[in-house]
């Protein structure tokens, strides 16, 4: 397993660690890592093609998530040939450099090969903002045959728990009640990003609407400890649809 322990493949996530680092919060603390939930899909029965699905987190200090996940796929392709329609649940957006290494697989993988690629995330990575947020608008405009990215709302974290984490017998989410709403305010950002439009402005963390949804890393409310912002309110499906259309 060495090189792989951060890949496991038909593994459910579990609900701990589902709760803790796809929570969308404003001011994210202590998630300094970044999960992807992945699921390969063939396109058609027969041939070579068989699903590939389960989860990978980043090596820290050694190799993003993304980069774990392309070589993981590539393996996968180079025996299973076929169309695959893949779909990816992140904990947060890809970060400027992975960007730029994604851009050139996913040109080659659904522009050539005819895969396509939906891409959710919880959260916007804003590390290096003018590096991050360029490597968004580049997958968003560079990439255009068979690619979508949009925010992760409710429909996307009731798939999430219902096929790819191991939730059966555990509570509700802490936060389920405050998907959608800060979901909608991160797309609208997300939306300025891609449209090139974004100010940078400090955002108002949204209110949560009775106790019970305090993250097991805390919050930060008001404070600068994350990678990310998140925040809002309104509804979540007008925001996906509205990104998949930039
Ligand atoms: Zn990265």
């Amino acid at each position: 397993m060495a090189g792989d322990e951060n890949v496991r493949v038909s593994k459910k996530l579990d609900f701990n660690t589902f709760e803790f680092e796809f929570e969308n919060l404003h001011y994210a603390e202590g998630r300094g890592r970044t999960y992807v939930i992945f699921d390969v899909k063939p396109q058609s029965e027969g041939g070579r093609c068989e699903r590939l699905w389960g989860y990978v987190r980043n090596n820290p200090s050694f190799r993003h998530a993304e980069m774990i996940l392309m070589s993981k796929i590539n393996d996968h392709l180079e025996t299973h040939q076929g169309n695959y329609t893949m779909t990816w649940y992140m904990s947060w957006s890809p970060c400027g450099n992975c960007s730029s290494e994604l851009v050139p697989w996913l040109q080659n993988l659904l522009e050539e090969q005819q895969h396509t690629l939906t891409m959710y995330f919880s959260r916007i990575y804003d590390k290096y903002k003018a590096l991050d947020y360029r490597g968004l608008c580049d997958l968003q405009h560079v990439v255009s045959n068979g690619f979508q990215m949009g925010v992760m709302g409710q429909t996307e974290v009731d798939t999430c728990l219902a096929e790819y984490v191991e939730a059966s017998g555990c509570p509700p989410l802490k936060w389920l009640h405050m998907t959608d709403s800060n979901a909608t305010q991160t797309q609208d950002k997300l939306s300025s990003i891609l449209a090139g439009t974004w100010i940078h402005q400090e955002m108002e963390p949204a209110e949560e609407e009775g106790e019970g949804s305090q993250g097991r890393g805390g919050r930060g409310r008001g404070r600068r400890g994350g990678r990310g912002r998140g925040g809002g309110g309104g509804r979540v499906e007008h925001a996906l649809r509205s990104a998949f259309t930039q």
